[in-house]
Parts: C-alpha cells; sequence; structure tokens
C-alpha cells in the first residue's frame, strides 16, 4: 500500500494552475498510488478575502493568501463530490496557523465528510510566512527567536489538538537552510520538540514525513531522519507520509525513498486517515 497523504490542487492560491482535483486522482491512480487525499491551504489567518478584513500588517506579497475560507470549503466540496467516482480520492484539508484565528479553525473541522486534517504552521503571529523572510541580513539570534516562538506555537497547537497530523515539524528549514544555506544550531530547541512528540502520542496524534524536502535544495524530508527516530523513541508510531505536491507531477514524489527512511529509523508502519480514523499499513 502507498498513499499520498499531503496534496494541493489549483483551490491552493500557491498550486499550479492546471491542478485540478479529478486529475490529480487519475495521476495518482496511474502512478500506482492507492490512495491520494487532498489537502489544499486553509491558512486560518487569512480566513477572509483581502476586501474584506483590514489585515494591513501582512506584506504585500502575501496578499494571495487572503480569501482562504473561500478556496478552502471549495476544494472541500468538489474533493467530497468526486469521491463517488474516485475511489482512491480522499478529502483533507491543510489547516494552518489554527490558533490564529480559532473560530476559522472551528468551521473547517465542522465540514462533514472530511478525512483527513494536517496541522501546520507556516508563519509565526503577526509575521509573514517563512517563505517570504529574508535570513541573510538577520543574525544569528533573530532566527532562533523565530525558531522559539515557531516551536512555541506548535507545541500550543499540539496541546490543543483539532487536527490528526502535523505537518511538515522543520519547515522554517526549507528557506533558512534550504535556500539561504544558513544552519542554526537546532539542538537549542530538542526540549520543546520532545514535549511537542510527547503531546502528539499522548493524544492519539500522528507527524508527518513531508517528502518536498528530498526534491528541493534542503534535500532531506521535514522533518529529517534525528527527528524521526526521536519521535520513534518516545513511542511514537502514527505517522502520515505526503509529497506536498502543488502540481501534477510531484503527486507521490519521494513517498519510496521516505518509506525506505521510515524502516531505518525503525517505524513498521504508515498511517492514513480515513473518515478522521487513523489506519496502520505495514511498511
Ligand atoms: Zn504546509
Ligand atoms: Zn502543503
Amino acid at each position: 500500500m502507498l498513499f499520498d497523504s499531503h496534496t494541493h490542487s489549483s483551490f491552493s492560491p500557491d498550486a499550479d494552475k492546471g491542478t485540478d482535483i479529478e486529475k490529480m486522482a487519475q495521476q495518482a491512480a496511474s502512478s500506482g498510488l492507492d490512495y491520494i487525499t487532498i489537502t489544499d491551504h486553509c491558512d486560518c489567518n487569512y480566513w477572509l478575502p483581502e476586501s474584506e478584513c483590514d489585515y494591513k500588517e501582512y506584506p504585500k506579497e502575501d496578499s494571495i493568501m487572503f480569501g482562504a475560507r473561500d478556496y478552502a470549503l471549495l476544494s472541500i466540496e468538489k474533493a467530497l463530490t468526486l469521491k463517488s467516482k474516485y475511489m482512491n480520492l480522499l478529502c483533507g484539508i491543510e489547516l494552518g496557523q489554527p490558533l490564529q484565528n480559532p473560530q476559522a479553525a472551528e468551521r473547517i473541522l465542522s465540514c462533514e465528510g472530511l478525512d483527513f486534517v494536517i496541522g501546520s504552521l507556516h508563519m509565526n503571529a503577526h509575521k509573514p510566512d517563512f517563505y517570504y523572510m529574508q535570513y541573510d541580513i538577520m543574525d544569528i539570534s533573530e532566527i532562533n527567536a523565530l525558531l522559539s516562538d515557531y516551536f512555541t506555537e506548535l507545541l500550543e497547537m499540539c496541546k490543543q489538538g483539532g487536527f490528526d497530523s502535523l505537518g511538515h515539524l522543520t519547515y522554517p528549514l526549507r528557506y533558512i537552510e534550504g535556500e539561504f544555506g544558513i544552519t542554526p544550531d537546532m539542538s537549542a530547541f530538542d526540549d520543546i520538540i520532545r514535549d511537542i512528540f510527547r503531546t502528539l502520542i499522548e493524544n492519539g496524534k500522528a507527524i508527518e514525513l513531508n517528502t518536498s524536502g528530498f526534491r528541493q535544495r534542503y534535500g532531506r524530508p521535514f522533518p529529517d531522519e534525528h527527528y524521526l527516530k526521536l519521535y520513534r523513541l518516545l513511542g511514537g508510531e502514527l505517522i502520515t507520509i505526503g509529497s506536498d505536491a502543488h502540481r501534477l507531477t510531484d503527486i507521490g514524489a519521494g513517498l519510496k525513498e521516505g518509506c525506505e527512511l521510515l524502516k531505518e529509523c525503525g517505524y513498521r508502519y504508515i498511517t492514513l486517515f480515513k473518515g478522521r480514523k487513523p489506519e496502520n499499513y505495514k511498511l
């Protein structure tokens, strides 16, 4: 069994325009995947369209992300409609920054028929997405402060729950290390990451192995081997896997490599969520 539990259609503002859900289901089948879960973005802090809010603190580049409400609801509606036609299709959402607009998170979580919810953090409160930041003009203490705020909010997200799997734990490193070549001393965050893992394990939640890093400059998945081993050591078993594809050709990318890495790290199963319930499949 192989499945891609993290994919974006054109209902995500940063995905390729031709990435239609029907084509994604067909692409998944022709690449030999047993299931594909559509997890379009719902960045809760960008819930309203730009015309209906006064989020003036956000940088202009981020304005493409406004209107998460409309995109997310359309994505869910379309995926649910197509589920009866494509048996390999599951309907999920990538819930970004749920604590930065809890009412928005609640609205999405109340949608009937959801199979899977990824909890993600793409930006600290009142800061731009990590994608937009210029790390080369920061000193290392500023970068460490950003990471510290990031993991603190992530821990709080895990305590409050609401999602099924914690998305790309080391997301900021995609840019800090992958794009800017800056390697922060991550050992400073080992304790809080342990707390994050323990909280997820206690609450029966999963972490995600996000394989997008394999095809990006970072070159490793999010999170990498070090954290995969730590989670396993602490008793973590539930792990979802996803390519984070934003175009058809990336569907399923890196999944086999990811499964091999999981086996090396002592995992026996990968987890698929259906109807918000985990199902484990032997690796
Ligand atoms: Zn994400
Ligand atoms: Zn994503």
